[in-house]
């Protein structure tokens, strides 16, 4: 990694003088408060987040590969000054998870008991997937994605495919290491500098969501809560709850919403995620009601306001989920 540091106040800093990263791309966004937004196709995956609570700093996520995080790691020291005594997993997917190991055994990981259940079973089954099936996977994707005829679509798989290798060749070196401090709904870690709270409302995208508030500069760490210009993926079908943790999350009024994926947003962004979920609930229950089936449900149009957004492979999935739960509770 290299680093690029002017002699300045951190006030003055800009992104060209903050560290850098081949995975990622740091953004101050307050004193203290950096985002760290993912470069497409490589080991980051997904975006994170580095906080100084005065005494201690706090790391928010930990991306897809080992790699990655030693240079969110790095960051997070040479930032801040200090090592990182919290990392916090907001969710069990594996983009947000598979960076813990680097961080000192002194590093308390912080989630909630379920997404520690989760990442105890769920993260462990999917190493030992990729272990045994990743590279003959991505042969196969590698083939998939040449007989694309839509360009751009060939291009965001192409990269979706380069994050993937980074993983596999981080696979030999991987081990799991699972959160030891976890919370229910809420957790305020209260620094000499600043007060964060961790909230979960329960589960969104995946069984249980949690997000970094901080309240005095109304900036939020939405993980994968918040996706920004993209489709996105639910693993829970109940997308229902995802909207109403949106609709609380909105009332807020956070100023600055770093999503799980995409690009930094605002509090709007946040209420034009909701509608998104909103929409698509709706496309799914008239095909319900129609008497369509959940293939059925999979191939409607994306609208076209959100045609531009990345990710339109993940739509169709997301249609299925809800019309699941659109035949759920009419049975
Ligand atoms: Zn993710």
């Amino acid at each position: 990694m290299k680093i690029k540091r002017r002699r300045s106040s951190i006030m003055d800093i800009t992104s060209d003088a903050l560290p850098s990263s081949s995975h990622f791309h740091l953004k101050q966004l307050a004193d203290g408060v950096y985002a760290a937004m993912s470069r497409e196709g490589s080991g980051s995956m997904s975006n994170a987040g580095i906080v100084d609570l005065g005494d201690r700093t706090l790391v928010f996520d930990t991306f897809l590969s080992p790699t990655a995080a030693q240079d969110l790691r790095n960051a997070a020291e040479q930032l801040t000054g200090r090592p990182v005594s919290y990392v916090v997993n907001s969710h069990h997917d594996v983009d947000h998870i598979y960076g813990n190991q680097v961080f000192p055994p002194a590093t308390t990981i912080i989630a909630t008991t379920q997404t520690r259940d989760l990442i105890a079973t769920r993260g462990a089954e999917f190493l030992a997937w990729a272990q045994e099936n990743l590279a003959e996977d991505l042969r196969t994707e590698e083939k998939r994605i040449k007989e694309l005829t839509d360009l751009s679509q060939r291009e965001e798989a192409a990269l979706v495919l380069a994050s993937n290798h980074v993983l596999l060749s981080s696979l030999p070196a991987i081990t799991l290491r699972v959160p030891n401090l976890t919370f229910e709904h809420k957790l305020i870690l209260h620094g000499s500098r600043r007060s964060v709270e961790l909230l979960c409302y329960g589960g969104g995208h995946t069984p249980s969501d949690s997000f970094l508030y901080l309240p005095k500069e109304r900036i939020a760490f939405m993980g994968d809560l918040l996706f920004v210009g993209m489709h996105a993926s639910i693993w829970q079908d109940n997308p229902q709850s995802w909207i109403d943790i949106l609709a609380r999350a909105e009332a807020l009024a956070v100023q600055v919403a770093v999503p799980g994926h995409g690009t930094l947003g605002t509090g709007e962004h946040v209420t034009i995620f909701r509608d998104y979920l909103c929409s698509v609930q709706e496309i799914a229950l008239a095909v319900h009601r129609r008497g369509g089936s959940e293939d059925e449900a999979a191939q409607e149009a994306i609208p076209a306001c959100y045609a531009s957004w990345k990710g339109a492979a993940l739509f169709a999935e997301l249609m299925r989920s809800c019309y699941r739960a659109c035949a759920k509770s009419t049975v």
